[in-house]
């Protein structure tokens, strides 16, 4: 299985380290890695990881702003801006079509089904700012501004290419104060 961000040599480091491990401890981290896969699923709602059928901000926060993102660690970047409420909707994925990626390949018809059913103003389109982030944004403002909604786009302070994770908290927030309509 591949871990990405760990090379051969961590690898190794990490192989050595279990192997030379004592064996109760490699125990409770192969269980606890067990537990984590069993217990966590998709929210109902947004689509982000929780252990229980609706996630935490879902459960707790009404906002007519539905942030939407790439994946679910995006949302832990958004929610270092402070002074910011918006609920989240993760695509799982963008739109690419040299992975074969189309528009059904990601929960968009989940967005939609969400924003039938609920009342909502605003869509901020936060996929990273790169060809495929691009081309979904595009796609998501063509298919919900006939309903009436504004879809808006984070400001380029983020550089071309570059992930959300990667953007500091007061980049971020300028990124979004200064959102422009799609
Ligand atoms: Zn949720």
């Amino acid at each position: 299985m591949y871990l990405p961000g760990v090379g051969y040599k961590t690898a190794q480091r990490y192989a050595y380290q279990i192997l030379n491990g004592d064996e109760e401890e490699v125990k409770k981290l192969a269980s606890t890695i067990l537990e984590a896969k069993e217990k966590i699923k998709l929210c109902e709602e947004c689509g982000n990881f929780t252990t229980e059928n609706v996630c935490n901000i879902c459960k707790t926060r009404k906002s007519k702003i539905i942030c939407v993102v790439k994946e679910p660690k995006d949302i832990g970047c958004i929610e270092k801006v402070k002074n910011f409420d918006c609920i989240y909707h993760v695509l799982h994925g963008c739109i690419s079509p040299l992975d074969n990626k189309g528009p059904n390949d990601i929960r968009l018809k989940e967005l939609l089904q969400r924003i039938s059913k609920g009342e909502y103003e605003e869509v901020i389109v936060a996929t990273n700012p790169d060809v495929q982030g691009e081309a979904t944004a595009m796609y998501i403002a063509k298919l919900l501004k006939p309903l009436g909604l504004k879809v808006t786009r984070l400001a380029q302070g983020i550089s071309m290419g570059s992930e959300l994770e990667y953007a500091d908290e007061v980049t971020l927030s300028k990124a979004i104060e200064a959102r422009r309509e799609l």
